[in-house]
């Protein structure tokens, strides 16, 4: 299957140039050239499938051309080794959970896939003893996903770039003190910094002669296409249990919804839905930083810069993943507004959504996943299922959830495990030449 560029001004890229570059030539971001239906047998049965099962199915329509069945099989079964339930949260209201990953990440799938496409591209080239440099720079989630979903990976080193002292101490663990092939870069600077970091890079036409860059982030078509498995899994599990009715033309009653950032995680599952997952509709739901929200309104697109907020890993100004879903419409507004809706919130509606949905349910919410729920609360029909992605644990969260719903959350085992761990890391001022000067040593 070959991969074209956003911005059409690239020539059009294997599998393997695509993951292996992340960005295109032209800075467009990579699209499969076909996106293939699922056969209705495939909807039929999907609820007896596992999870795995229905992912290798999905994977096979994107990922068949270039990977050999049993590779890509074993790709999807290591990817894919734990649950993401849904759980009913409230009357026709459900949360999938997708922090049940090694990280407690969503981001954890995608990171996981990519690194085993990449070790397998690499094997299966013997000739090249290139190593492939990923660089990543983060604000906590995507780090601490990506460094342990590469983590032992031959052929590949990571570099994780983060704010020096803007990382919450549960989530530097997770990447600081692995070691091996990963090494991480503690910016005196702000997570700006170490994103413009990360591209001053990748345009540095000295330094890309020295070294194989790639990014791991949601730009990169292995890090956010299996994000598309989550969708397949919700609707399976709904419909195992008879929750879902279905209209005459094959729609579901189901309405999903996505706290966004980069708009990674919502793209994949717009990709499921043109698979033919019977998904009535999106609402992407944003935290303070509402410039999709405002596209939806306006028509216009105008991206302003980033606002923190208690949703750190949605604060995002200028979405990367925006340039797909206009390719996915071919620029239409009229029909992205049809398929998509919007919502945004700010610091004080977070809190109340995290203090309300606690005390009439029990449920405790993350800061994203609460975007997630008060959407489907404002928006959802009387006859349509709602599911909101509950994108973190809220563990990683702790002393914000403890000090708005006044409880003592239970670090689970596995995040206790990283703290245990030594720190390691480079310490490095915010300029370009510093950066690369360390680079153009490694
Ligand atoms: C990354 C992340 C998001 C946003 O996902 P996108 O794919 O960037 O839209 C939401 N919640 C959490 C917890 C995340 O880590």
């Amino acid at each position: 299957m070959k991969y074209f560029s956003t911005n059409h001004q690239a020539p059009d890229a294997t599998l393997r140039e695509a993951v292996e570059r992340g960005l295109a030539p032209d800075r467009g971001l990579y699209m499969p050239e076909k996106i293939k239906a699922l056969p209705p047998s495939f909807y039929e049965h999907i609820d007896e499938m596992t999870f795995q099962e229905m992912s290798f199915e999905v994977a096979k329509a994107f990922f068949g051309d270039d990977v050999d069945e049993q590779s890509l099989k074993q790709i999807v079964d290591e990817t894919l080794a734990f649950e993401t339930p849904v759980v009913p949260v409230e009357r026709g209201i459900y949360a999938l959970e997708l922090f049940h990953g090694p990280t407690l990440a969503f981001k954890d799938v995608g990171a996981r896939f990519m690194a085993r496409l990449l070790q397998y591209f690499i094997k299966k080239d013997r000739r090249s003893n290139n190593r492939v440099n990923v660089l990543v720079a983060t604000s906590g989630d995507t780090g601490s996903a990506v460094a342990n979903g590469f983590l032992g990976v031959d052929g590949i080193h990571v570099y994780v770039l983060y704010p020096k002292g803007k990382v919450s101490k549960i989530q530097e663990s997770q990447f600081t003190t692995l070691g091996q092939n990963i090494t991480a870069l503690e910016v005196d600077g702000v997570f700006d910094d170490c994103q413009a970091l990360v591209k001053s890079a990748f345009m540095d036409s000295e330094l890309n002669q020295h070294m194989a860059l790639t990014s791991a982030n949601s730009i990169n078509v292995a890090r956010f296409l299996p994000q598309a498995f989550y969708y397949f899994n919700a609707y399976a599990q709904l419909k195992r249990s008879g929750q879902l009715c279905f209209a005459k033309d094959g729609k579901s009653n189901l309405v999903v919804c996505v706290p966004s950032g980069n708009f990674g995680n919502i793209t994949a599952g717009l990709f499921a839905a043109r698979m033919g997952l019977p998904i009535k509709h999106f609402i992407a739901s944003n935290n303070a930083n509402d410039v999709f929200y405002n596209y939806l309104q306006t028509g216009a697109y105008q991206p302003k810069p980033s606002k923190q907020t208690l949703a750190n890993a949605m604060d995002v100004g200028d979405p990367s993943n925006f340039a797909r879903i206009l390719s996915l419409y071919n620029n239409s507004w009229e029909r992205i507004k049809a398929d998509i809706s919007g919502a945004t919130y700010p610091d004080s509606r977070i809190r109340e959504t995290m203090r309300a949905c606690y005390t009439s349910t029990d449920y405790v919410l993350d800061p994203h996943g609460a975007c997630g729920y008060q959407a489907l609360k404002e928006q959802l029909g009387n006859d349509e299922v709602g599911v909101f992605l509950e994108t973190a644990h809220p563990a990683k969260f702790k002393e914000k959830v403890d000090d708005i719903l006044g409880i003592d959350i239970v670090i689970p085992q596995r995040l206790q495990n990283f703290m245990k761990g030594k720190k390691q890391s480079v310490e490095t001022d915010s300029s370009f030449d510093s950066f690369k000067s360390f680079l153009m040593q490694e």
